[in-house]
Order: C-alpha cells, then sequence, then structure tokens
C-alpha cells in the first residue's frame, strides 16, 4: 500500500484546480458558505493525511474531480464533513453523481487492498480503474452490485411498501438485490411476488441510479398488477398497501425527490397539497 501522505501538492502532478471529493470515513469534506460546494484540491492543503487516493474520478467532457480518502485536521479553515445523504439537495446533482463515483471508488479500493485470491497486496492499475495483484495477476475492478426497484400499479393505485428498518411513515417501493444468474426482469418479478405475493406483468425500465450505500446501482422499473392479493411477507417488509395515486394516505413521508424511489413515485402521482407530491 502507498505510503500515508499529507495532502501536499508538491508530491504529485495532480492539478490544484481539480474538485476534491474528499472523505473521512463515510463523510465527505465540503465548503458550506455562501453556498455548500466540493473543495478544490487546492484547498485541502495540509488538512490532513492521505489514507487513499487521490483518484481521477471524472468523465470525459466532465471537470477534472479527484477522490482521496483522508484523516482531517481539525479546524481546517471552512471545511465542515457532511453525509452523501444530507447532501442532496445541497450540492448539483452532478456533483452528486461525481460523489457517488468517488465514495464507492474509495470503498472499493480500501476493499482490495489485498488479493482475494492469494493474499498479496494489490497496487492501484495505472490504466484503467483497476487493482492488479502482482503475485498472481488477478485483477479486481470496483465493484457494483445491482438492485431492482419496482413502481407497481394497478388501475389508479400504486403498491408503496414499508422495509424492515424504515421509520413507521416512511413508504417506498418494491426493491431488491438481483441475485446470481438473473436478469433484472426476473429480479422484479421475484422481489414483488417474494415481498407482496402478486403476480406483475408489463415490466418496463424506467431509470437507474448510482446509489452509494455503499455501492448499489439501483434499477428502476414500472409494472401493472397482474394476478393475486396482497400477502405480506413480514420477514422482508413490514407493511404493504395499495394507493390512490390521487390522494396519498395523510401522515406518509415517501422517499427523497433525488432518489430513484422518490423519482418514480412523483412520476405518477396527481400533486395535490396532501399528496406529498413535491413540485
Ligand atoms: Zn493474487
Amino acid at each position: 500500500m502507498e505510503a500515508p501522505s499529507q495532502v501536499s501538492l508538491n508530491k504529485d502532478a495532480w492539478d490544484p484546480s481539480a474538485a476534491a471529493f474528499a472523505f473521512v470515513d463515510a463523510k465527505m469534506l465540503v465548503l458550506p458558505a455562501p453556498q455548500v460546494r466540493v473543495p478544490l484540491l487546492s484547498e485541502l492543503e495540509r488538512c490532513g493525511t492521505i489514507l487513499g487516493g487521490p483518484f481521477e474520478v471524472s468523465r470525459p467532457g466532465e471537470r477534472a474531480a479527484v477522490a482521496l480518502s483522508m484523516t482531517a485536521r481539525p479546524g481546517c479553515p471552512g471545511l465542515e464533513l457532511k453525509g452523501l445523504r444530507e447532501l442532496f439537495g445541497l450540492l448539483p446533482e452532478a456533483d452528486m453523481e461525481v460523489a457517488a463515483r468517488a465514495f464507492q471508488t474509495l470503498e472499493w479500493s480500501a476493499a482490495h487492498a489485498f488479493c482475494g485470491r492469494c493474499g498479496a497486496p494489490t497496487v492501484y492499475s495505472a490504466s484503467e480503474t483497476a487493482r492488479n495483484c502482482p503475485s498472481c495477476g488477478a485483477i479486481f475492478y470496483p465493484r457494483i452490485t445491482p438492485a431492482v426497484i419496482t413502481l407497481v400499479r394497478r388501475g389508479p393505485e400504486i403498491l408503496l411498501a414499508r422495509g424492515l428498518r424504515f421509520g413507521p411513515r416512511f413508504y417506498s417501493l418494491i426493491a431488491g438485490f438481483v441475485e446470481a444468474g438473473e436478469t433484472l426482469e426476473q429480479a422484479v418479478e421475484r422481489e414483488v411476488f417474494e415481498e407482496v405475493g402478486i403476480k406483475i406483468r408489463d415490466i418496463s425500465y424506467y431509470g437507474s441510479q448510482s446509489w452509494p450505500f455503499p455501492s448499489q446501482l439501483m434499477v428502476g422499473f414500472t409494472a401493472n398488477h397482474a394476478d393475486g392479493e396482497l400477502r405480506i411477507n413480514h420477514s422482508e417488509i413490514s407493511d404493504a398497501r395499495w394507493c390512490a395515486i390521487s390522494e396519498l394516505p395523510g401522515g406518509i413521508d415517501l422517499p427523497t425527490k433525488y432518489s430513484i424511489s422518490g423519482r418514480l413515485i412523483r412520476s405518477v402521482l396527481v400533486p395535490t397539497p396532501s399528496s406529498g407530491a413535491e413540485r
């Protein structure tokens, strides 16, 4: 592994004007005033010790951006630590995308510091986002975990579900991880049937979102109810119910509009003051 070093601009060829997506544990360093923004690499100089990275994480056509994990020296001027979820709505969406990419890259890199096949230390590839094992030749790419999330409709109603770890008011959609050997559509059918015992049809792709908690790719679908009454599997969810899109039941909280689940739900709601559909 690379030796820890102070954040120093003299050491490497890093562009000091690159946006620095810097994490201390799972929180990101941001400059809060006057508007929350991502610091430049030059603004982190001597602010702490680098533990991982910097890794280039900008995509073609984007401004230069690097990911690094570090320790933060207390009182580094003006910088604050914020969780990624807190930053939804505070940072522009384009920055949130890079933040998600940066966090996942750092998580993956830290988790693959040693080869899972032979145990030797791995090294970060100079040519691609990969860690190579110099001992046995294994290559490790960032691990992305696909999960499906589905909006099920039955005429003018949608199916909302409350996860086991959600608060009593928080309702979202049926979601779950894709299993080995499954297509995305098979995962959608299986998850819906496992959690609420109904058959669905007309499964259609809606969109996807990188969800860095810690490494999911959320793939959104819509579907229509085909057959069966709700039969809640209480080992998977605590509640599920059909809700009218013209008026959701009072007192329920929906996922943030920055998440794909929130977008899926709001895409069909008929907005009224009581529906919880933020415009
Ligand atoms: Zn190896």
